[in-house]
């Protein structure tokens, strides 16, 4: 089980609130996906379902069921929008574990041969870049 209770306070809770603004690529009824804002590489996307758990320890089975279906999705169109060799996708479940924002979430992040992650959470991306980012996953996305 996780370490605490869920905090409606986190950031993606206000994104998924509409309370702060977010580079969104996808949203259905369960799911919304939206840029990184600190990118650990051009295409950095956050999976992000709208049932407030804080990880994976307390999601339940059914909402994990509906997020890894539109992981997919995002991971094949982000191959493709960004002419990516591989995807890899992450996520963290408590702190020691590199989480940092309490409301379950998946890294969706292209990757090309020979080129190192940047670090996590760290640097800031222009707006203007996050937006062309999202903009160019969009179009893969509505093929
Ligand atoms: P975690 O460390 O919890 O797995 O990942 C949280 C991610 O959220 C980090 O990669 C970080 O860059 C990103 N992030 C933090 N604050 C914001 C924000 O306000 N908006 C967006 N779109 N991403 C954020």
């Amino acid at each position: 089980m996780p370490d605490a209770a869920y905090d409606n306070g986190n950031i993606f809770s206000k994104i998924l609130r509409g309370e702060i603004p977010a580079h969104k690529v996808y949203e259905d009824s369960d799911v919304v996906a939206f840029m990184d804002v600190m990118p650990q590489a051009p295409g950095h996307t956050l999976v992000v379902p709208k049932a407030a758990s804080r990880n994976l320890l307390d999601a339940d089975a059914d909402v994990l069921a509906r997020l890894l279906p539109v992981v997919q999705k995002i991971a094949i169109a982000a191959k493709t929008a960004f002419g990516a060799d591989g995807i890899t996708i992450m996520q963290f479940n408590e702190a020691p574990a590199g989480q940092t924002v309490f409301h379950l979430h998946v890294h969706v992040i292209p990757r090309h041969e020979g080129v190192a992650l940047k670090s996590h959470a760290r640097g800031m991306e222009n707006g203007d870049v996050l937006a062309s980012h999202a903009a160019k996953l969009k179009a893969a996305l509505a093929v």
